[in-house]
């Protein structure tokens, strides 16, 4: 196998296929490099949870122009991404009242649909839920999740229409750089020649850098989910929330269930070799995790533990991803360490990917705040959920 392509991608999750359909559309010939299958790295194991409330404008505005492609998917990228808008409620302690209000109004200046809830409102939302006092919350209706692998192939299938070519169970094994230009890749079925390359790789993306001799700063971290049945006469509320006084996110999942995993920052010191780690959930999370869903629904202390199963995020040192040409001039563009958070965004960060290797800028999207450089500046990216998934 050797070929040729303007644009090689690394990686076949989210970013990768949402990269390879923006720039097939701009009439770019790419091949995207998968060393497993569509979505089979972290995507496949997304929560896929689509919400637009981040506390800082540059993320937000991500958050809508992904949002808007998840709506209408099948007329902007054609097929389906499993969207179920359901709502999402972010609750936040009593006393952070102020912070959720000031975070709902930058959300709102960038024009997202979100308001405060009123206790009456909250009640009316969620009847079964407890405690409700001692909680302040904010509603986006058009808030959900999506099948994180449908969207995926979705893109996928997209790119390929327009003329780009897949190669799944292939690996790169080498990035060819020639007087400081990336050429092309080395892959375990022979050498691809490009203008440009992409490293889209998720947790493996310190890895891919490293073929260029770029260290970045991401780290492999297992995280875990579980899933709980609720009692056959009651159920938790059908939205998604993110309840961040108990450290959790919950979600409905197909068969009645609830899908619930943790927002503690501390799941980015469980690092692992993202080829060789136990997918298996841990006892002691599942506890955890019905403890913490049965506080806020109590009906859920009569449900039963559905198991679960682990993954991986990859985390950097601000939560935040690097979306970057490094170095500068050299055609090895990174869109990697997207932190836990990355699949509501995946539909914006392919159109950034693009925008940098065509020139071209796609309005309300600027990746200057993901640039690589940040790190050794002592600028890493700040917003008022520092450092975890919420952003
Ligand atoms: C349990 C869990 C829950 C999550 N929940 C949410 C959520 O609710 N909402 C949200 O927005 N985000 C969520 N995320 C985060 C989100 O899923 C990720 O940020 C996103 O999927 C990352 O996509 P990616 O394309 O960068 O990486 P990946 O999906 O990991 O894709 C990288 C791909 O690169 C391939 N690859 C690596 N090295 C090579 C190589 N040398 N050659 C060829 N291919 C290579 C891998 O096989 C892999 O398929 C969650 C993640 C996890 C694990």
């Amino acid at each position: 196998m050797n070929q040729t392509a303007d644009v090689v991608i690394i990686g076949g999750g989210i970013m990768g296929a949402s990269t390879a359909f923006r720039l097939a559309e701009r009439g770019v010939k790419v091949t995207l490099v998968e060393k497993s299958f569509l979505a089979g790295g972290s995507t496949g194991k997304s929560s896929a949870i689509v919400r637009q409330h981040y506390s800082n404008e540059t993320t937000a505005c991500m958050a809508l122009y992904s949002l808007r492609i998840f709506q209408n998917f099948s007329e902007i990228v054609g097929g389906e991404c499993g969207f179920a808008q359901t709502g999402f409620v972010a609750l936040a302690a009593a006393k952070d009242r102020e912070g959720l209000i000031a975070n709902v109004q930058l959300q709102q200046g960038v024009g997202i649909n979100t308001k405060m809830l009123s206790r009456a409102e909250l009640r009316e939302m969620a009847p079964g839920m407890a405690d409700l006092d001692s909680v302040a919350a904010a509603y986006e209706p058009e808030g959900g999740y999506a099948d994180p692998s449908l969207t995926t192939a979705s893109f996928g299938e997209a790119a390929k229409r327009l003329g780009a070519k897949i190669l799944q169970e292939t690996e790169v094994t080498g990035v060819i750089m020639q007087s400081g230009r990336a050429k092309g890749v080395v892959t375990n079925k022979g050498e691809i020649s490009a203008g440009a390359v992409v490293n889209a790789a998720g947790p493996w993306g310190a890895r891919v850098a490293k073929m260029i001799g770029v260290d970045l700063p991401i780290q492999p971290c297992r995280v875990q989910v579980s899933f709980f049945e609720a009692p056959p006469d009651e159920k938790p509320a059908p939205h998604v929330f993110a309840d961040f006084p108990n450290v959790t996110y919950f979600r409905p999942e197909t068969g009645g269930m609830t899908l619930i995993g943790s927002i503690d920052p501390s799941e980015a010191n469980a690092h692992v070799d993202p080829d060789h780690h136990n997918e298996r959930v841990d006892f002691d999370f599942i506890v955890e995790m019905g403890t913490q869903l049965a506080k806020r629904f109590p009906c859920m202390e009569r449900g039963n533990s559905r198991g679960g199963y682990a993954a991986v995020y990859d985390v950097t040192p601000d939560w935040h991803p690097v979306i970057d040409e490094v170095p500068a001039g050299s055609g090895f563009f990174i869109a990697a360490g997207h932190s836990g958070h990355g699949f509501k965004l995946g539909p914006a960060v392919g159109a950034m990917v693009a925008d940098m290797i065509t020139g071209d800028e796609t309005e309300d999207l600027n990746p200057a705040m993901f640039r690589f450089g940040r790190y050794a500046e002592g600028k890493p990216v700040r917003g008022r959920y520092e450092y975890s998934i919420a952003g």
